[in-house]
């Protein structure tokens, strides 16, 4: 049976590097015989372009009757772009909160990989970047502090604001238990990270995991309070596998784990539901500076691409296939702009995406 995609392109250098993440799963699906049935789906920018809004029933009832989603990204110069003189609920990013909120989205995934020939971009010490390091932050999306009650008020001439975090069993259950089956795809070690010598909350998370855990024995769990999770990233990234973690800590601790890869271009990442179901793409955005130039980067939406064929269709060969190739075209030099070093081949966007699917 065909894999129903669901396609949303969307603004800026989206199309240009959605366009070659469907080349490289096509040549996957030639050579590994399953076929692709795409749906093309308009979101962002280009939907109010053409319906007035960010997203239609239409486009989420596409989305929902999909297998997974590819998306590149969306949005335009916040400056310029007449979009962002729409009130706030009909902009580009108005749609993205909408389909995750359609689609049940409470998991997201920020892989955080360091290429052997991308180690020059690291900002961390030599002798770290040398170690390299493979690592996955789950972070749980839909709850905690960002979706407590909160409230400013004013009593006897003082202003309080109060913020809420809270998190039911439920909710922590669901994330770790995916965390847990990612981990089991990996190399079994999941680093809980949470502040239980202060929150509840967190003294809650450490127990629901705990319970979680007992269903996967072959999985390593482990305990981290949040600063000292801050601190080893920097100082021993490599001991990390699969780092899940509430939304607030999963926000901050995610860029951290972003920048020390050192390029945006090659960052990947996923969100999911209950299901099988996901949305791929990559962690940057529209990128409206070099759009239509045929410049950007593609990799992280081709990686994209292979989390899908993981994830989503458990078709692990495959996306193991897409990463070493784009390994090789790394090690043989080609590089596009935002990852170029002296010695090395610069190519666009539609050059990467034919060296990747020539090396499959
Ligand atoms: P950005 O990630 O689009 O760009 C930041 C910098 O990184 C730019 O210099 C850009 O050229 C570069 N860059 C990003 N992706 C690249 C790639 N694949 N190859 C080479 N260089 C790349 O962030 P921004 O400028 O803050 O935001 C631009 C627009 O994107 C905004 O409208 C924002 O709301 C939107 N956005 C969308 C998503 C999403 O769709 N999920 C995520 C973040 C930002």
């Amino acid at each position: 049976m065909a894999l129903k995609i669901g396609v949303i392109a969307g603004d800026g250098i989206g199309p240009e590097v959605v366009r070659e993440a469907q080349k490289v799963l096509d040549a996957s699906a030639a050579k590994h015989g399953f076929e692709i049935d795409y749906t093309e789906i308009c979101m962002g920018g280009c939907s109010i372009d053409r319906f007035g809004e960010p997203l239609t029933e239409e486009a989420k009832n596409k989305a929902k009757a999909s297998d997974a989603v590819l998306m590149g990204s969306i949005g335009g110069n916040a400056a310029t772009s007449p979009w962002y003189r729409l009130p706030p609920q009909k902009r580009p990013e108005a749609g993205l909160l909408g389909i995750r909120k359609a689609l049940n989205l409470f998991a997201n995934l920020r892989p955080s990989l360091l290429y052997e020939e991308l180690k020059g971009a690291c900002p961390l010490r030599a002798d770290t970047a040398e170690k390299g390091f493979d690592f996955i932050i789950l972070r749980e999306l839909t709850g905690g502090l960002y979706f407590g009650e909160r409230q400013t008020i004013e009593e006897n001439g003082i202003r309080k604001a109060v913020d809420t975090l809270a998190y039911s069993d439920f909710e922590i259950r669901r994330a770790a238990v995916k965390a847990f089956e990612i981990a089991r795809k990996r190399r079994k070690k999941v680093t809980s990270v949470d502040k239980a010598n202060v929150l509840d909350s967190s003294r809650l998370w450490r127990k629901v995991t705990e319970e979680v855990a007992k269903d996967y024995p072959d999985v390593v769990l482990e305990h981290m309070l949040v600063d000292n999770c801050a601190m080893q990233i920097v100082k021993d990234p490599a001991q990390f596998d699969v780092v899940l973690t509430e939304n607030m800590f999963g926000d901050i601790l995610s860029d951290e784990a972003a920048m020390i890869t050192g390029s945006i271009g090659m960052l990947s990442s996923a969100s999911l539901n209950d299901t099988k179901f996901g949305l791929y793409e990559p962690s940057g955005g529209s990128a409206p500076d070099i759009a239509g130039k045929g410049i950007a980067n593609p990799i992280a939406t081709i990686l994209s691409a292979a989390m899908m064929l993981r994830f989503t269709f458990d078709r692990d060969a495959e996306a193991d296939g897409i990463e070493e190739a784009i390994r090789k075209v790394l090690k043989e030099g080609y590089r596009t702009g935002d990852i170029m070093s002296e010695g090395c081949t610069k190519v666009g966007t539609e050059k990467m995406g034919d060296l990747i699917a020539e090396r499959l």
